[in-house]
């Protein structure tokens, strides 16, 4: 029974998602520990920030003696790791970042689990699970392919991006393999939902449009990503830790096989619904849709194959990528303070002053 869950990367999206979705459906006490980065936004967990069963640790993956620290202080039962540098394209620019806090960054996390591990009674450290929260871009690109991305496909990746969350991979695999901790890997597809960072594609196009501004579209508009509704993801993650079986790979996917050009096309499509244009000058939200320049070494192709996670854990996903979408253009459009603070940079006011565990 797990009633002490330490959470890394909690202030992110998906991690915000995934304590949300522990404090409203489990009894667990969770401790979160998050360096607030850019990215990071104590406000996407103001519904759970009161909550006796919630503490927030601010600190930086990397830090081997705080992260022990806060791990034998906090005694987890289990640990989810989801704290990462998570977008592309910054991995392109400014690719060292990403190579020290994914891969560096779980390495201490590793060996900081490890030590406390090593010291448990037997029967806890049975009991004990590390999980590592990761993409499907590891295994690269299924461009000119019908096939999915199986937990057995061979490691491919493009980007510093995948190719540091590839490297992370391997350490927890290794941490399994040579001390015997018992570890989880989860890898997932694309994610949207509420809380999504600004910078990201669905977020980004969604207050671009709102705001008549141009909706820029990669090359053709035609890479193809599987997409996934945060809360489902949450829920899948939550569901592996309870009765994953140690040292396997669980692939997480929506069945949700997209063209980027046809999602912000759809964005486009439920605004005109929801809030009809009426700028000067400007026809319709699709009208934005501008074509630029290529990411580099753009992968084509991502699809998941999650038919295992589906058949041995019982998860599947609930939303559609309609009803997921609706929802998700609903929420932007009924939570403007929370984008309007990302935007002006207030978010990250709130960040002095956080609480710790002791
Ligand atoms: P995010 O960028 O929204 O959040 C990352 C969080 O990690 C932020 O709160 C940030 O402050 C924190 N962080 C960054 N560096 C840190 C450090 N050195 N120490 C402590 N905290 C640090 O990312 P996300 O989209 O929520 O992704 C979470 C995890 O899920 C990542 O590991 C990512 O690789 C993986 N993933 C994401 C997607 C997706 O579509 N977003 C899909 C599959 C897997």
């Amino acid at each position: 029974m797990i009633e002490r869950v330490l959470v890394t990367g909690g202030a992110g999206f998906i991690g915000s998602a995934l304590i949300r979705y522990l404090i409203s459906h489990t009894g667990v006490q969770i401790a979160n520990i998050d360096k607030l980065t850019y990215a990071g936004n104590l406000e996407s967990l103001a519904d759970v920030e009161h909550s006796e069963r919630y503490t927030f640790c601010q600190a930086d993956i990397t830090d081997a003696a705080e992260v022990q620290r806060i791990v034998e202080n906090f005694r987890p039962q289990a640990i989810m790791h989801l704290a990462a540098e998570s977008h592309v394209d910054r991995s392109i620019d400014g690719p060292i970042e990403f190579v020290r806090t994914n891969v560096m960054g779980t390495a201490v996390l590793l060996d900081a689990a490890r030590k406390y591990w090593q010291a448990l009674p037997e029967h806890e450290q049975q009991s004990f699970r590390f999980h590592h929260v990761s993409t499907d871009e590891v295994y690269g690109d299924l461009e000119g392919s019908t096939e999915l991305f199986t937990e057995v496909t061979s490691y491919s990746p493009s980007s510093p991006y995948s190719a540091s969350k590839a490297g992370s991979d391997h350490l927890v695999r290794a941490w399994q393999r040579t001390y015997g901790m018992p570890v989880l890997v989860t890898n997932c597809s694309n994610n949207y939902g509420p809380y999504h960072f600004p910078e990201k594609l669905i977020p980004h196009m969604i207050l671009n449009a709102l705001h008549g501004k141009p909706l820029p579209v990669y090359g053709n508009g035609m890479q193809i990503r599987d997409w996934l509704y945060v809360e489902d993801h949450a829920r899948a993650l939550w569901r592996v830790v309870c009765a994953g079986v140690p040292g396997e790979t669980y692939n997480i996917g929506g069945h949700n096989e997209l063209a980027n050009l046809n999602v912000v096309e759809t964005i486009c499509d439920l605004l005109e619904e929801l809030v009809p244009i009426k700028l000067a000058g400007v026809a319709s939200y699709r009208s934005l849709i501008k074509f630029v320049q290529d990411r580099p070494g753009h992968d084509r192709r991502y699809a998941i194959d999650a038919s295992k996670i589906e058949r041995e854990l019982g998860w599947v996903p609930q939303e559609s990528f309609q009803t997921g979408i609706r929802k998700t253009v609903s929420w932007y459009l009924e939570n403007q303070e929370w984008w309007q603070r990302v935007l002006s940079g207030d978010y990250r006011l709130g960040r002095l002053g956080a609480a710790g565990v002791n």
